[in-house]
């Protein structure tokens, strides 16, 4: 006896080859009937002996093709209506909207094996793709994912390719960036001035390797966006971008051709060699071993982002030059957004590069590369984008469509709709008029593609929020607005990813975000369910003279430190006009805010240490005090700052600085001093969250926050609470920093429409 089932599929199911899957998987289990796309995922027809269908069904999720994600399947008896084959059926347009595109991912090895084969017709195409690999995320205009939808609707395939298109037992079966070198894009060589140099793939590749191994700074658009490209060897280009770029201290990511070529100068662990050689292809921090590039490349610093090659043409550079080294930076000036645009590109970008690399199919969503390190073999995301975006989070059912604004540094946004959650690509800081109608176009753009225009909004608290205003104007179209404490959303983003139901013991170290009684929080202990949180443990406060602008004049933090611990007579800092200004605006509370934050608690120290004044990045203070303390000694006993019993528990900053000062006052090296620091922020930590576990019995710890990228922090806290007995969850999908807020936004939101 005969049976049939409908099933639908949702998740990544449309653009990565599962129809001709779903093609071949039911021929070899003797099924009949038919398979096709809708506007939610796939749906077939499928009829067969009970035992066959059985196995058809079980089998299918482990054997769908590898850029696929299946994110549920439901199936309904149906009635036999004997079919006599498997057929791919016209997509249709279903009543609900809710496919999903994959990532963009990098060139699969087939692809890339065609291309350097000289027999193969895409020999040395750019442009070549399969089913399993290439653009995607970044092609996409509207739903659903057909070719007219995409930017590749202006490259009209010709007649081998469209024979491909249409063949269910080829790789390139309904691969809609199909194209060869008769009918697709086409890559070029400009001069600054938009001169074209050379239109042929192989001259372009040539040429550009010459240039670059004589030190010329050449924009190259890649996947997302653009990226200056220089010689990582040559100190004076390396120098000069870093001027051009108006970019004096954060470190440039690299790539080098292949992982032979990595291994020689960098330790690489098993896990950060999965990354590398992921499909995904982010860029990896990974510690150096030996001094191969320009110290330009990473200033001060023992760690350097790496990637490999994942788009053919850098493959093709890399071919022609095996042993090269290149500083490969996201395309833009200082902090603002990537660049896409090719008008855009000269534009901005004119006077950095001196050649560009170009092709003429549009980016449409982009994006920067993704950017990992990993700590006892287990990876933690920096920034998630290239390679990540725009693949679903499973989530319980969120009722009605939400947009979650994520905050105004290291913004990500997030849409939940039904039972999934949509983080954005990375997008930066608001500061930065760009960013921000970057921002509000990336917002409109992913509301259109997964077609979730929201009826509820949530943001930050804080009232200089550019992304709590826009909430405002968009709550002005009925929409219902909700607002989330900063650090409540840091640790239900965390309670999100782990599916966390009962209340945690939330650590939110931070750099700042506004608290509930307007000061600004950033060493949080919080006593949190995703309905609400309780303060269950901070830092002392300190003035931060000059408000959050003193994130650049570390030197002011550190003098606000000391003068809070001993008045006038302070210690170690000198003592000049510019110190005299700080004191008085600090006295006469003249712009300086109340923080506790532990962010800028690093930031106060490296300037007491003399290892930082003034910075052009958050954090770089942070992180030169990080890379000391690696090669300080760790203390036989380390030092527990002193906290209160109060309610909430009080951890006394002043106890923290006279520490340090008296082991200044000692004549113990800077390097020790900064290893103590370190684990007295470790012990003190574990002693606060015992104290807190007496008080509430609660064994659960969620780590979240920026100051987490800290190595020495992150692995010290997680194995010494782990070691009281605690249970210790970390973000595993989204960042510590603020690129996890909407998703911990949503996480709130959530709790409270089902109340
Ligand atoms: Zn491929
Ligand atoms: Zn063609
Ligand atoms: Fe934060």
């Amino acid at each position: 006896m005969k049976k049939a089932i409908d099933i639908r599929i949702k998740g990544i199911v449309q653009g990565v080859g599962f129809r001709p899957f779903v093609y071949n998987h039911a021929l070899s289990h003797n099924i009949l009937g038919s398979v096709l796309n809708d506007t939610e995922g796939v749906i077939l027809h499928a009829e067969g002996d009970p035992a066959d269908l059985k196995r058809f069904l079980e089998e299918l999720p482990g054997a769908a093709p590898p850029l696929s994600m299946i994110m549920s399947v439901s199936e309904r008896e149906a009635e036999v209506t004997g079919c006599t084959g498997f057929s791919i059926e016209p997509s249709r347009v279903a009543a609900e909207r809710l496919a999903f595109y994959s990532p963009d991912v990098a060139v699969c090895d087939r692809c890339r094996a065609e291309f350097f084969d000289p027999a193969d017709r895409r020999y040395l195409y750019p442009f070549i793709t399969c089913i399993n690999c290439g653009p995607r995320f970044s092609i996409v205009r509207d739903i659903p994912y057909d070719r007219v939808n995409t930017s590749m609707d202006t490259f009209p395939m010709c007649d081998r390719c469209r024979a491909e298109y249409g063949e269910p037992a080829d790789r390139r079966f309904h691969s809609q960036p199909n194209a060869c070198p008769v009918c697709g894009p086409r890559l070029s060589l400009h001069s600054a001035g938009r001169d074209l140099i050379a239109s042929d793939g192989e001259d372009v590749a040539r040429m550009t390797v010459d240039l670059l191994r004589k030190g010329a700074i050449v924009a190259i658009k890649g996947i997302g966006g653009y990226h200056l490209a220089v010689d990582a060897r040559n100190d004076r280009a390396v120098a000069e971008l870093r001027k051009r770029k108006r970019r004096p201290f954060k470190p440039f990511a690299v790539m080098v051709g292949s992982m032979e070529e990595a291994d020689r100068f960098l330790e690489i662990g098993p896990s950060e060699r999965a990354l590398l050689l992921s499909k995904e292809s982010p860029i990896v921090l990974l510690k150096e071993k030996s001094a191969a590039l320009s110290r330009e490349v990473a200033p001060g610093l023992t760690f350097i982002g790496l990637m490999l090659p994942y788009t053919p043409f850098q493959h093709h550079i890399f071919s022609l030059d095996p042993g090269m080294a290149l500083v490969m930076t996201s395309g833009n000036v200082s902090d603002e957004p990537i660049v896409y645009r090719d008008d855009e590109a000269f534009e901005r970008l004119g006077r950095i590069a001196d050649y560009f690399v170009v092709y003429n199919r549009e980016i449409i969503g982009q994006g920067d590369d993704s950017v990992l390190y990993v700590v006892d073999e287990t990876p933690f995301f920096i920034r998630r984008s290239r390679g990540y975006v725009p693949a679903p989070f499973l989530s319980s059912d969120t009722r009605r469509p939400i947009l979650a604004m994520g905050g105004d540094l290291k913004n990500s946004f997030a849409l939940a709709r039904s039972s999934f959650i949509i983080m954005s690509q990375y997008l930066g800081d608001m500061a930065d008029p760009l960013t921000y109608r970057v921002f509000r176009s990336t917002v409109e753009h992913f509301i259109r593609i997964f077609d979730a225009e929201p009826e509820v909004v949530v943001s930050d608290m804080h009232p200089a929020y550019l992304t709590r205003q826009y909430a405002g104007e968009l709550g002005l179209e009925g929409k219902r607005l909700i607002e989330v404490q900063h650090h409540h959303a840091h640790v239900a983003a965390v309670m999100e990813e782990h599916n966390l139901e009962m209340p945690v013991i939330g650590i939110a170290f931070d750099g700042t975000g506004y608290g509930t009684d307007g000061s600004l929080w950033g060493s949080e202990f919080l006593i949190a369910s995703r309905g609400g949180f309780e303060r269950a443990a901070h830092f002392s406060n300190f003035p931060l003279p000059g408000g959050e602008s003193a994130i650049h004049d570390v030197w002011k933090i550190g003098l606000s430190l000391l003068h809070q611990c001993y008045g006038d007579a302070w210690p170690v800092m000198e003592r000049d006009e510019a110190s005299a200004g700080v004191i008085e605006i600090i006295k006469k509370r003249i712009n300086s805010p109340h923080t506790c934050s532990i962010g800028r608690l690093f930031d106060g120290v490296a300037a007491i240490l003399s290892l930082s004044r003034t910075v052009s990045a958050e954090a770089e203070a942070a992180q030169l005090l990080e890379e000391t303390a690696m090669r300080g000694r760790i203390p036989a006993h380390p030092y527990i700052i002193p906290f209160s019993d109060s309610d909430p528990i009080v951890i006394g900053t002043e106890g923290l600085t006279s520490y340090i000062v008296s082991m200044i006052d000692k004549g113990i090296n800077t390097e020790d001093i900064a290893a103590a620091f370190h684990q007295a922020i470790i012990h003190t930590t574990a002693a606060v969250a015992r104290r807190i576990r007496e008080k509430t019995g609660i064994y659960t710890i969620v780590l979240s926050g920026g100051v987490f990228h800290n190595r020495i922090l992150l692995s010290g806290i997680i194995r010494i609470l782990k070691n009281d007995g605690f249970i210790v969850c970390t973000h595993r999908v989204v960042p510590c920093n603020d690129g996890c807020i909407a998703l911990g936004q949503i996480a709130v939101a959530k709790d409270s429409l089902i109340r």
